[in-house]
């Protein structure tokens, strides 16, 4: 069995954009307790990486790293942990929920830009990215800051996640570094 139901989540999202391949290194950020990383581990079966705060107990073939991913330093136990770059950076990390719309929103979007952040140090030429945010006021700007990075971005609603209304996902296809423009 999964150790979370958000699992199920993460192989319907795999089902329908093909983000994870067979033989893809991941990288899962706010990985706890690990039901994304198992997914992972069996839709891949190569180099797989997970990220919490908190300890995520072993998952055969997989390396966990506790640390802060909004941390710059963290960045640095990643790439040694990954030994190269990722096909694939997953991220379904989420705030201690206060029960403020706006607070929570605001720390969500943090948390995604942690992880896009991330996503452009480690990500091959062609990678992809999938992020967990809550809806908000600025959710439009990070979804442009997530689409100037990949050839394809859109938010994504899945089935079973439809009645916690607040969680949308962003998808990105196709990472690339847009060339520097003369003059900037
Ligand atoms: N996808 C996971 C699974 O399938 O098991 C569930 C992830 S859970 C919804 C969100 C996680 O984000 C929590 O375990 C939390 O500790 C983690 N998290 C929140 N902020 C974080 C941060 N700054 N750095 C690392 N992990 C963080």
């Amino acid at each position: 069995g999964y150790r979370a139901r958000s699992a199920f989540k993460l192989q319907q999202i795999n089902q329908r954009f093909r983000l994870i391949r067979r033989g893809d290194a991941v990288l899962d950020l706010g990985a706890a307790p690990g039901g994304w990383l198992q997914v992972a581990k069996e839709i891949s079966g190569g180099r797989v990486v997970g990220v919490d705060l908190l300890a995520i107990e072993p998952i055969d073939g997989v390396t966990t790293i506790k640390a802060d991913i909004t941390a710059p330093e963290t960045l640095e136990l990643i790439v040694e942990a990954l030994g190269g770059k990722a096909d694939v950076v997953i991220c379904d990390a989420a705030p201690n929920l206060s029960g403020n719309w706006t607070l929570d929103h605001a720390r969500s979007i943090d948390l995604s830009r942690s992880a896009l952040r991330v996503a452009e140090s480690v990500l091959k030429p062609g990678g992809n990215f999938l992020v967990k945010v809550f809806q908000g006021d600025t959710f439009l700007d990070y979804l442009s800051e997530v689409r100037v990075r990949f050839r394809r971005a859109q938010s994504h609603s899945p089935a079973a996640s439809r009645k916690e209304s607040a969680e949308m996902y962003v998808v990105g296809q196709g990472f690339f570094i847009p060339p520097v423009k003369a003059g900037d």
